[in-house]
């Protein structure tokens, strides 16, 4: 493999998911997935990347009607949106029929908003379209006769596991710990997109243009700008979804796995290659920052965000973190 710190000109698509965040994951009291949505919007236009895919599921709505104005916002600032379904549960928690009426209840909710898009995409919940090949192929068809296209994600860099340390010392007001969460979101942004690209490389013998992702979140609303700039630092040009969608690492299908993984990762995996993926020191390192007893990063997640979730879908609680 190349050497992942060999900065090049790479071509990516930026995405954002779940700009209404998680059921479940805690915030700042004095913030709002509106606000992040505009400023996270705003920064995207500063940098030119008007028309930019948002992808948020849609269950917040349903008991905080006031949640669609977060959707609203970005379509007004100049976004475009996509389908990723109603309660965000990955497909092999749910029946196929169940699925299906998942991805309807968000169409009842934001279909107006995606019918503005110049395309219709749908992104996986985690980008897990497990399950088998047969069940994905079902669920693949029955987008297609919607005249959807599946976006799914070719770079990522685990940013969901800053949202909770973030979280924690903006509470403790800790302004230190703050900017070495924000600093070590910057850095590790770029190490990831550059080891996803040598995967590419390795996989396709050229570089492939990658679809980028990161979460509307109080983290990335405060370190977006300086995370585009790296990027443009490093020869990084931006292109549309529907550009990256051209290239096979995009349009293709890897083998289905049962474990948290990415598109890239999984053709990676398939390849027998290891996949490229935050360092195990590096993620404890993040996870564990700014302690605050009873909000523990990785607890909070399965105890508020992930068992509830399985509950409410009715599968029975797996969750393979490797
Ligand atoms: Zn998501």
């Amino acid at each position: 493999m190349n050497d992942t710190r060999a900065d090049r000109p790479l071509k990516i698509a930026v995405t954002i998911d779940d700009f209404v965040l998680w059921d479940g994951v805690p915030m700042p009291d004095d913030t709002t997935p509106t606000d992040i949505t505009r400023s996270v919007a705003r920064t995207l236009n500063d940098y030119g990347l008007k028309g930019t895919y948002g992808f948020s599921h849609t269950y917040r709505i349903e008991n905080e009607p006031e949640q669609m104005e977060a959707f609203e916002a970005w379509a007004e600032a100049g976004h475009h949106l996509g389908n990723h379904t109603h309660q965000h549960a990955p497909l092999r928690w749910m029946p196929d029929a169940a699925f299906r009426c998942d991805f309807e209840t968000a169409e009842k909710y934001i279909g107006h908003l995606i019918d503005a898009a110049p395309s219709k995409y749908f992104r996986y919940p985690m980008d897990m379209s497990s399950g088998s090949e047969r069940r994905r192929g079902e669920v693949e068809n029955y987008l297609a006769d919607r005249g959807y296209r599946t976006a799914p994600i070719t770079s990522w860099f685990s940013d969901f596991a800053f949202i909770m340390p973030y979280f924690r010392a903006v509470t403790l007001g800790d302004k230190d710990v703050q900017k070495q969460v924000r600093d070590l979101h910057v850095s590790t942004a770029v190490d990831m997109l550059y080891q996803h690209a040598d995967t590419a490389h390795t996989l396709f013998g050229a570089d492939a243009p990658l679809i980028w992702l990161v979460h509307g979140t109080t983290i990335s609303r405060d370190t977006l700008a300086p995370i585009l700039e790296a990027f443009l630092e490093r020869g990084v040009e931006f292109v549309t979804l529907d550009e990256a969608m051209k290239h096979p690492v995009n349009f293709g299908k890897p083998p289905c796995n049962e474990s948290f993984t990415n598109q890239l990762q999984r053709f990676a995996l398939a390849a027998g290659l290891p996949k490229p993926e935050l360092d195990v020191e590096r993620l404890a390192e993040i996870l564990n920052l700014a302690p605050i007893p009873g909000l523990d990063t990785m607890a909070t997640y399965e105890e508020r965000m992930f068992k509830p979730l399985a509950k409410r879908v009715g599968a029975e609680y797996d969750w393979d973190w490797s």
